[in-house]
């Protein structure tokens, strides 16, 4: 009885300890606290900083990032935080706008250096020339699924690494030397996918979501329909039956969408047309492998190939 009671005090004074010892390191090396509206840009941010950051990502790959609900405990978060990192491009237009106003933190509004949007750093694809925003256009501002091409993230995890350094001059060597290692690593892998991936240059293919235009510029593949008639709004079966009948004309080997997006309309294509049905990760923990930047690639590849047996 005895004994016990003086482990637990012995467990009570170590944890006591631990507490403290954080506390007061806490206080020496604050953590940069970075919001990231997507899991790619929070991937990108925890391979900068390392143990200088602690990353919370507003979503998950299994969430459609045009439209989130403004949660509270998104809202305490945002609050809370030194650098907010987003897509950019109007992606999160519809929920965005609401948590900025309502988290009440000047640090991460917009023309702020706690604000960094990834899509300043890369040329827009699809860029309309006239602006158009009815019957639920979500791409007014040209396409901002940029993550999908892995060039992408060299530009702007240089700029990001640079903003990081900028907020937390203490540790800007860190933020320096651990991207110049992931750079360099990245350039490597890029190689790689590009050597992987050549059988799909040319390879024609059906889209859900206008969700890839990044990606099959990157790769070459060929997009000879997308199911979605409005980016954002769910195919009509008669615009599917169109679909198809182009597919007489123009036939393509596969259909492609991201993890969050609902499968009937791939599903139904795939099946009226012969199609190979491709579920893509689409960023960081949209399946097994994609646990941070470099499984996203690898298996955004590997289902891509996979895609291409008959
Ligand atoms: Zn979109």
């Amino acid at each position: 009885m005895k004994t016990h009671r003086i482990l637990v005090r012995q467990g009570f004074l170590l944890r006591l300890g631990l507490v403290l010892g954080l506390a007061l390191s806490g206080g020496a090396h604050a953590d940069l606290k970075v919001f990231a509206c997507e899991p790619e840009w929070g991937a990108l941010a925890s391979a900068i900083g390392g143990d200088k950051v602690s990353v919370y990502s507003a979503t998950t790959a299994y969430q459609d990032p045009h439209r989130i609900e403004a949660r509270p405990s998104l809202i305490a978060r945002a609050r809370g935080a030194d650098l907010l990192v987003c897509t950019g491009a109007e992606l999160e237009i519809g929920w965005l706008p609401v948590i900025l106003a309502d988290a009440g933190n000047r640090a991460i509004q917009t023309g702020q250096p706690g604000q960094f949007l990834a899509a300043d750093f890369v040329t827009l694809l699809e860029k309309p020339t006239v602006l158009d925003r009815s019957a639920g256009d979500v791409h007014a501002a040209g396409n901002p699924h940029i993550q999908t091409d892995p060039r992408n993230f060299s530009r702007v995890g240089a700029a990001l690494a640079a903003r990081m350094a900028a907020l937390d001059p203490g540790e800007a060597a860190h933020y320096r030397a651990r991207w110049a290692d992931f750079a360099a690593r990245w350039q490597a892998a890029i190689a790689r996918w590009d050597a992987q991936a050549a059988p799909l240059k040319g390879v024609p293919v059906v889209v859900q979501h206008d969700a890839f235009p990044y990606l099959e510029r990157w790769l070459g593949l060929k997009r000879v329909a997308v199911l979605e008639a409005k980016p954002g709004v769910a195919p009509s079966l008669g615009q599917l039956a169109e679909v198809k009948a182009r597919l007489t004309a123009t036939p393509a080997r596969m259909v492609l969408r991201a993890a969050y997006q609902p499968a009937r309309p791939s599903a139904w294509i795939a099946d009226q047309a012969r199609l190979a049905q491709v579920v893509l990760p689409f960023t960081v923990g949209g399946d097994a492998q994609s646990t941070d930047l470099f499984g996203l690639f690898d298996s955004t590849v590997a289902r891509l190939l996979a895609g291409l047996k008959p």
